[in-house]
């Protein structure tokens, strides 16, 4: 079974079984809708937009040449990419797990496949792929043409439009659906430059008790980028991963991790039955050299050892 299925098993059987929404579950979407609505008010507020058709070009209100809207967007630009640069430095790719609009909708099609799977309608999962990916490519749309081209613009210019509209919607909804969150652990060309600029964090995933681990290895099935989530703490040779999509060769669980915390989920749900504490945590990680190597140290003793 691919692990997008054993994985949408996994985590919505869980949820189901809690009877209530994780708090990670909660975040997620709060930041993700923020994020979204922020972006897709920037031009509609005015406050920037590139007009490649009639050359209204925006920045904060005022219609302004596009030498004027490029530099002044310079600045923020930059601000921003060095706020990113920083955070994944020092926290790793939390902005992959909570704040990308992809990742949201990635998760929106897993849920909508699992309902289907519960015997819910296809045709549901269908029309709401397709509206969510028409949205994000309209608020793409939104910086980059005035939607007045529906109006005012010649047929040419109305025919571009629709057609990048119907393209782009169509390559959403396909790759949302079909390559779902493997593309973050794939293909993302951000993801990358994140995973690259944060492979040694002080936050993450971390085998707290892993003497209180029961080895049902659900942690491992919900990961949605295929990590070892009992690995995340390593960043050591031992612990490098093979070239995969456009990711490179040597990159560690720890430095790939989106920091999702749906292998901490399963985990509170795999455990809650003992009366012990949950082996997997996620936050800021103890000092490299306090950390417990699962199999050395305070591992549970397994039939083998
Ligand atoms: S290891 Fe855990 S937190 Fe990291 S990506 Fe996998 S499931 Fe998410
Ligand atoms: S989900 Fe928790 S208990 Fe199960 S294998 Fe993973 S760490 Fe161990």
């Amino acid at each position: 079974m691919p692990i997008g299925k054993i994985r949408e098993k996994v985590l919505f059987g869980i949820g189901k079984a809690r009877g209530s929404i994780h708090r990670y579950t909660w975040w997620r979407w709060i930041i993700g809708c923020a994020f979204t609505i922020g972006v897709a008010l920037l031009p509609i507020l005015d406050i920037l937009r590139f007009d490649l058709w009639s050359g209204r070009h925006m920045w904060m209100g005022e219609q302004v040449d596009i030498v004027a809207a490029a530099k002044a967007f310079a600045f923020p630009f930059l601000a921003v990419n060095i706020l990113i640069v920083v955070v994944s430095r020092f926290f790793g790719r939390y902005l992959c797990g909570y704040m990308c609009p992809y990742g949201s909708l990635a998760r929106l099609a897993e849920w909508f496949r699992w309902r289907e799977g519960t015997g819910k309608s296809r045709l549901l999962r269908f029309s709401s792929m397709i509206g969510v990916s028409l949205l994000l490519t309209a608020i793409t749309f939104s910086f980059w043409v005035d939607w007045r081209v529906f109006v005012e613009g010649s047929a040419l210019a109305v025919n571009l439009s629709s057609a990048f509209l119907i393209l782009g919607t169509a390559v959403l909804a396909w790759a949302i659906d079909r390559l779902g969150l493997t593309f973050c652990h794939d293909w993302c060309p951000s993801g990358i430059y994140f995973a690259i600029l944060g492979p040694k964090t002080s936050n993450g995933v971390e085998f707290a008790h892993p003497d209180a681990c029961i080895e049902c290895d659900v942690c491992d099935k919900a990961c949605p980028i295929d990590l070892l989530p009992r690995e995340m703490e390593f960043d050591d040779e031992a612990h490098e991963r093979p070239a995969s999509g456009l990711y490179p060769d040597g990159m560690t669980n720890h430095g790939l991790c989106i920091r999702c915390g749906d292998c901490v989920v399963a985990c509170e749900a795999m455990t809650a039955p003992y009366d012990t504490p949950v082996p997997l945590r996620m936050g800021f990680l103890p000092p490299e050299d306090e950390r417990v190597r699962p199999g050395l140290e305070s591992a549970p003793t397994t039939s083998s050892d």
